[in-house]
């Protein structure tokens, strides 16, 4: 099983994104923070992981909250053999003021936390950066640039060795993620076929 996981703070449009890139349906209907489980679905012949949407937010305690963001750690721990990816999925114009409202508490985002651990894990880590269609065209490269250095990356983000897919999944606009899976997926099955050699 080649499986990718999806993860992401609530409301930053997962299920939005996932529903364009696979064409089905996930998590409908749901109330924020109050599914706990992750969700499967099939797509060509991936496995593909929707995860909980983490983060605080209202009507979700802090120890659900943290609850959500243990399953997480706990499903990625048992099923890291199979788990060859992990696209997270950041709200791009909220990124930046999340992280320095989290900074000045002098706590590390879970987003960054999350990234550090599935580098350790060896998987490979994509930063989908949504709702790209509400931060203007001349704004974009110095913005991805610093959410690079946020991952704790070096700019410029193109040479960071970060894999970031600017993205608008409510327009639509989701190439550079499909590309970027597609290059990387087609790497690791290369390299998965020469190691025979
Ligand atoms: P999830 O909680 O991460 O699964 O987020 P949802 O997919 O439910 O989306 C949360 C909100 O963000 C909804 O109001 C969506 O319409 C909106 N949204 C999702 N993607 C985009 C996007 O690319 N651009 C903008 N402007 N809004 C988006």
């Amino acid at each position: 099983t080649f499986e990718i996981i999806f993860a992401g703070r609530s409301n930053v449009g997962k299920s939005t994104l996932l529903n364009k890139l696979t064409g089905q349906n996930v998590r409908t209907g749901k109330r924020p923070g109050v599914t706990l489980k992750p969700i499967h679905l099939y797509f060509d012949d991936f496995l593909i992981t929707d995860m909980p949407g983490f983060g605080f937010m209202s009507g979700v305690t802090k120890e659900k909250a943290e609850d959500v963001k243990n399953n997480i750690v706990r499903y990625i721990e048992d099923h890291a053999g199979r788990i060859k990816m992990a696209v997270q999925v950041i709200d791009g114009p909220a990124f930046l003021e999340i992280v320095e409202r989290w900074d000045a508490r002098d706590e590390i985002p879970i987003d960054l936390e999350l990234h550090s651990f599935l580098l350790e894990m060896n998987i490979l880590p994509v930063v989908a950066v949504n709702k790209m269609d509400k931060v203007k065209e001349e704004e974009i490269n110095d913005m991805l640039d610093q959410i690079a250095l946020k991952f704790g990356y070096a700019a410029p983000w193109k040479e960071s060795g970060l894999l970031l897919a600017p993205v608008s999944a409510r327009d639509d606009q989701i190439r550079p993620l499909t590309s970027t899976l597609k290059n990387e997926i087609h790497k690791m099955r290369r390299d998965d076929l020469f190691k025979y050699f």
